[in-house]
């Protein structure tokens, strides 16, 4: 599950889709991700995150993925990412 909500970009404020790949906007800026925090916030809890093993999965609802398959082994992180 995502909890990104758009693309957005910081200098004329267009927004693009999350489920399709944009490199800039159109007037040349960076894109930001932007979440869904409320929902995030209610699926997420604090005490949620203590528990996980502390590696960058810990965090994956926070990254701008659909989802995730594989597992993290002990030589770093080795995953599959489901588009
Ligand atoms: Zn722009």
């Amino acid at each position: 599950m995502s909890f990104v909500r758009c693309l957005e970009c910081p200098r004329c404020h267009s927004t693009y889709t999350a489920t399709e790949i944009h490199n800039l906007c159109q007037c040349g800026s960076p894109l930001l991700v932007r979440y869904d925090l409320e929902r995030l916030g209610q699926a997420v809890k604090k005490e949620d995150l203590k528990s996980r093993r502390a590696d960058l999965w810990r965090y994956w609802e926070f990254l701008p993925l659909r989802g995730r398959t594989g597992k993290t082994g002990n030589k770093g992180i080795n995953v599959e990412i489901v588009k």
